[in-house]
């Protein structure tokens, strides 16, 4: 059903939390927009003005790599400074109280971790942006040391030790999705009793098979996103308001 209004909505989720033993949230932008994350996919957002750069150009290209990082300093201000929002705090919560075995999301920003869910409970489909690694070593870069050695340069990208080349931790376009962070979030999409589709529009597979992967195992489907899903008929529950307006009584001090 389709909760009428915001009342409806925080007290069917209200019951069915509490009648959950294995919650697990699945989150896209929408949980990061009270945030100041720009949505990059949304009308109007960044991949709409700057086409995103595909991984085996910036494989190809020292250009396309310089023009990568400068994009991503560019973000920083959005990056740097944002904070978890309601959405996050509200799942920490649930987390703390034990009730979620981890967390799947396709965003990129680090919220859930700063929100005090162990790195480890927090599966990302298309990695991390707040740190680097190397293509070839997968040796950590924090990003301040590569902006200093990119601003040293003179604008250019600075490789690994080991020769290999330092880039986000994220999922590129064309980029292999992460086989250990897939296989994670399918065991637990099939161990859930709850499973909470949140602020993710769900078109992009395989990330959209998720929900219905734990629907078909016998879990109880939720889905809190602004505009309407292709799986909004398979769901128990969907709410089409504000994310941190439903989830802000779920925070727990
Ligand atoms: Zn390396």
């Amino acid at each position: 059903m389709i909760a009428p209004d915001l009342e409806t909505a925080i007290s069917g989720l209200r019951v069915l939390i509490e009648n959950a033993q294995a919650i697990v949230p699945f989150t896209g932008a929408g949980i990061s927009t009270e945030c100041g994350i720009p949505d990059f996919r949304s009308p109007g957002g960044l991949w709409t003005k700057n086409q995103p750069i595909q991984f085996e150009d910036f494989l190809a290209s020292r250009e396309v790599r310089d023009e990568s990082w400068r994009r991503r300093f560019a973000m920083e201000d959005s990056f740097g400074s944002a904070k978890p929002g309601r959405g996050h705090r509200a799942l920490a919560s649930l987390y703390r109280a034990g009730k979620v075995p981890g967390l799947v999301t396709q965003n990129i920003d680090n919220l859930h971790q700063a929100s005090g869910i162990a790195p480890k409970d927090v599966v990302e489909l298309h990695g991390n942006t707040t740190y680097a690694t190397c293509l070839d070593c997968a040796k950590r870069y924090e990003l301040f040391w590569v902006r200093q050695k990119f601003d040293a340069a003179g604008q250019r990208a600075p490789d690994c030790d080991c020769g290999g080349l330092i880039k986000t931790a994220t999922i590129s376009f064309g980029q292999p999705m992460p086989a250990e962070a897939m296989q994670h979030a399918e065991e637990l999409s099939c161990n859930c009793d709850l499973f909470l589709a949140i602020g993710s529009s769900l078109v992009v597979w395989p990330a959209a098979g998720f929900p219905l992967m734990a629907k078909r195992r016998g879990a109880a489907l939720v889905i809190i996103n602004r505009e309407p899903t292709d799986f909004d008929d398979a769901a128990d529950l969907v709410v089409h308001n504000d994310i941190g307006d439903v989830l802000g009584p779920f925070i727990a001090n």
